[in-house]
């Protein structure tokens, strides 16, 4: 097989990628290890930036998300006593929309057949050879057949786990981590959420998020030890922690009801460098991860496949080598951005096993900081509806 541009991964980077460039004409190919319904069952993001809106709409893919998606004008922190409410609409001009990465996934999954998307689905061993030529190429295993896909470019979509980073070599890499000392205890459930705009609790008991998909399906969680096991969070003890940390107003307001998935997710901070290297892109968590505070996964991925899209459309329409050359310096400028909101975030929400009074005091001074600043506030604002792409 031949393509000009072979992509590995089909969760939403992947996907978007392919839309973009078979909109330009461009050629691709989707290799992804997993089935299409494993991918629509993993339970993920769910807040979009306008850069994530934008594509979709610009793809024509956007009225499920106009249709459901809850457009929000603002969030909450809350620090035990009170909720300080951002207001991001008044202060930016901007909203963010909650609509499931599930559901973004979906539309692009759909769409794809009849956009001449091909995407292959179910293949194992996918492996990256010769990317520092001209003519880089894939191998897999498809439908029991071996497989070899020639292209100009491979990009790398395949998340924090796939090959695609690996295949740069060790002498020029530079990783850059920090893994948190908690995860995130996650509960998805058909109830409708506490509140119309998300909450984030920092509590003395611990982090807790109050979150929504839809007007009737809600996802709550807390953070936890690393050594804790979900076996041992039924349901009710999970909603009784929530209605604890996420304070008496909110938890007046908590549906309870039966989940319909619950997970631990460790977090971690982890930018790689570089984004390129010869004909291999690398976007998405396959670059880099934010801890969820914040919501910028997806729509950092989102904001590389922009990029990426860029490049790769100068590079085959307009013959622009340098448009591959700059795709790197463009993402990882907005990537390093974006890490430092989510590390800020999660170091001001959060309780760390090794603070002590002082570190505390420094949490509170901050949030009456936010709450009486509309600098501090419009600073908080502008980085959580996305900064400019
Ligand atoms: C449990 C969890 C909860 C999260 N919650 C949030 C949240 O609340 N808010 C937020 O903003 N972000 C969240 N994120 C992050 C967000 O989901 C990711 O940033 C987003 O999925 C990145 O998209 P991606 O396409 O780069 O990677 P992925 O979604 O990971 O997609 C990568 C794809 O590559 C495929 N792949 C992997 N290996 C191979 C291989 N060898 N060959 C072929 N294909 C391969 C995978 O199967 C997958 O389909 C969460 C992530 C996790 C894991």
């Amino acid at each position: 097989m031949k393509t000009q541009v072979a992509i590995v991964g089909a969760g939403p980077a992947g996907l978007l990628l392919g839309h973009l460039l078979r909109a330009e004409g461009i050629e691709c190919v989707v290799v992804e290890r997993q089935t299409g319904d494993y991918v629509l069952g993993r339970i993920r993001a769910g807040v979009l930036e306008s850069i994530t809106v934008n594509l979709m709409e610009r793809l024509g893919l956007d009225a499920r998300l106009k249709a459901e998606g809850l457009v929000e004008e603002g969030f909450n922190l809350a620090d035990g006593e009170r909720l300080i409410r951002i207001d991001v609409a008044g202060l930016t001009g901007q909203t963010v929309t909650v609509y499931g990465q599930t559901e973004v996934t979906r539309d692009l999954m759909d769409a794809a057949p009849e956009r001449g998307l091909p995407v292959l689905y179910g293949a194992s061993d996918v492996a990256l050879h010769d990317i520092e030529s001209d003519a880089p190429y894939l191998t897999f295993t498809h439908e029991g057949r071996a497989e070899r896909l020639d292209a100009r470019f491979i990009v790398g979509c395949d998340g924090f786990h796939g090959p695609s980073r690996k295949a740069i070599p060790a002498s020029v890499a530079r990783e850059y981590e920090r893994v948190y000392p908690f995860g995130w205890l996650g509960i998805l459930a058909d109830v409708p959420p506490c509140n119309h705009e998300l909450i984030y609790a920092n509590h003395e008991r611990g982090f807790a998020l109050a979150s929504m998909r839809s007007h009737t399906r809600s996802r709550y969680y807390v953070d936890v030890p690393l050594t804790e096991k979900i076996e041992d969070w039924s349901d009710e003890r999970i909603w009784d922690e929530l209605a604890i940390r996420l304070g008496p107003d909110a938890a007046a307001n908590i549906t309870r009801g039966p989940s319909i998935e619950k997970s631990i997710a460790p977090l971690r901070s982890y930018v790689f460098e570089p984004m390129r290297h010869g004909s291999l892109l690398l976007c998405g968590d396959a670059a880099h991860i934010v801890p969820p505070t914040g919501a910028k996964g997806l729509n950092l991925a989102a904001s590389d496949v922009h990029y990426a899209a860029q490049a790769l459309t100068g590079f085959f329409k307009a013959n622009d080598a340098d448009a591959i050359a700059s795709y790197a310096a463009k993402a990882l400028a907005r990537v390093w951005k974006s890490e430092r909101f989510s590390w800020t975030l999660t170091k001001l929400m959060h309780r760390f096993p090794d603070d002590g009074p002082f570190e505390r005091a420094m949490q509170v001074a901050e949030l009456d900081y936010i709450a009486t600043s509309r600098a501090a506030q419009t600073s908080i604002a502008e980085n959580y509806v996305g900064l400019p792409v």
